[in-house]
């Protein structure tokens, strides 16, 4: 029991990685806030796991939606000590000079904006209580950028950048900040990035050394550690959850 009696919010908890998150938090003794834009996933995992996940809906590119998800936390489960910053939008192979200003702004809004305003509807309470974990869901993509994803592959080394930023910033007060980097993952985001097929599949595969996607357990299982305080000296690090990838 890593994460007994502690508060998380994690978002897009309502599908892939995110799930795997919740599911593991909620094994180690964890109360979740789930909060994702989409009502109906976030309902399914709340609803199969019972009174220890509380669904909300929110979109993490506005400040509201952590507010209302912190409040929740606080009325709900009493406090506060954990925030996984999950949420993502992932964008199809592209030539970097022909994305439109659309995806970019969504890219830049989820990946990006998602961690500036968990960070303002957090910080101040974990200052006041000495102690807290962030953690955010980066990407292989932001240390070992593949070819056709430069804006997606950017964001998550914006992502790691700000994680090590945040983490020197905030260690006097107590608060640890840390960042998972999964590799591709069997999650439904995948075809975004390489289309559907076995063939794509087995291509991808073929990259990752230890010879699978990474799974949501995967990073369920790395998240739960770098939350609990078994990683309590443990800051600004950047975890490859890769099979080997990034060696
Ligand atoms: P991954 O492979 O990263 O786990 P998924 O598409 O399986 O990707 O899951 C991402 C989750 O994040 C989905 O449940 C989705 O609804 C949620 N999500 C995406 N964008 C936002 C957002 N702006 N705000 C809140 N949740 C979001």
């Amino acid at each position: 029991m890593r994460l007994a009696g502690k508060v998380a919010i994690i978002t897009g908890g309502g599908s892939g990685f995110g799930e795997g998150i919740v599911r593991k938090f909620v094994a180690e003794g964890a109360l979740v806030v789930l909060m994702d834009r989409d009502e109906a996933a976030a309902a399914r995992v709340a609803s199969e796991i019972g009174e220890k996940v509380r669904p909300i809906t929110g979109d993490v590119s506005t400040l509201e939606s952590f507010e209302a998800a912190a409040d929740l936390a606080r009325s709900a489960f009493g406090g506060l000590d954990i925030l996984v910053n999950n949420a993502g939008v992932a964008q199809p192979p592209l030539p970097l000079e022909t994305m439109d200003e659309g995806l970019f702004d969504r890219i830049a809004n989820v990946n990006m904006r998602s961690i500036y305003n968990g960070s303002r509807a957090v910080v101040p309470h974990f200052k006041s209580i000495k102690s807290g974990a962030i953690l955010n869901v980066a990407s292989t993509g932001g240390v070992s950028p593949r070819p056709n994803l430069t804006w997606y592959n950017a964001s998550k080394g914006w992502a790691i950048a700000a994680t090590r930023a945040m983490a020197v910033e905030l260690a006097p007060f107590g608060i640890r900040v840390n960042a998972i980097n999964p590799v591709a993952g069997d999650t439904p985001l995948l075809s975004t990035f390489i289309g559907s097929g076995e063939e794509n599949r087995a291509r991808v595969v073929a990259t990752i050394p230890i010879g699978r996607l990474s799974t949501p357990q995967d990073m369920g299982n790395a998240a739960a550690f770098l939350c609990s305080d078994e990683a309590s000296m443990i800051t600004g690090v950047d975890l490859n959850v890769d099979g080997g990838k990034c060696i």
